[in-house]
């Protein structure tokens, strides 16, 4: 009975910040989790961008963003969550995205069938001004990206085709298959 009731809870199944001062742990949704400063993010970044240059630095950002949006994806399924409609996909957004502390994430489009997704956030890690001439969010993105092809079941790739990082009023990344994607990003103005 006990199990039952652990599989269908909505509100327990572990989705709790827990903390343990004696063993030095932080989890929730039955993983570990730790709490860094945005800073060191940044640092991460700096450093890959000195060492590789934007370009091997965006790419390195992005890749390693994907594993974790998949690794959310994983955390998700084993907490419980349904992960069928984009109120499904919304939720788990809100909860392992905004209330994680990356940022307001709202689902602007989920599709499934097309292999296709629209998501917009706002006050994402990654943008520390509002002054730069391109896109900011990659390891966001990267994650995002990662999250939705966990759910589509497929490799996807992404744009961001707006970002506050360079004066926009939110970030918003495409996401699809990545033929779509790199169609899309030819022929953008
Ligand atoms: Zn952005």
């Amino acid at each position: 009975m006990s199990k039952r009731k652990s599989k269908k809870s909505k509100s327990g199944a572990g989705r709790e910040l827990v903390m343990n001062e004696k063993q030095g742990t932080l989890s929730a949704y039955g993983a570990r989790f730790i709490l860094i400063p945005v800073k060191l993010i940044h640092s991460i970044e700096d450093r890959l961008t000195e060492s590789f240059g934007p370009v091997t630095a965006t790419s390195f950002q992005y890749e390693i963003g994907r594993e974790g949006g998949a690794q959310y994806i994983h955390l998700a399924h084993k907490a419980g969550f349904n992960i069928k409609t984009p109120s499904d996909v919304q939720r788990i957004a809100s909860s392992l995205g905004t209330l994680d502390g990356w940022g307001k994430l709202e689902i602007v489009d989920f599709d499934p069938t097309r292999k296709f997704a629209r998501i917009r956030w706002k006050n994402g890690v990654s943008v520390r001004n509002k002054t730069g001439k391109t896109p900011v969010c990659h390891f966001g993105r990267g994650i995002l990206t990662g999250a939705v092809g966990e759910i589509f079941g497929s490799r996807c790739e992404s744009i961001e085709v707006s970002c506050q990082g360079k004066g926009d009023s939110f970030c918003e990344a495409i996401i699809g298959e990545p033929r779509e994607i790199s169609r899309l990003a030819d022929t953008r103005p």
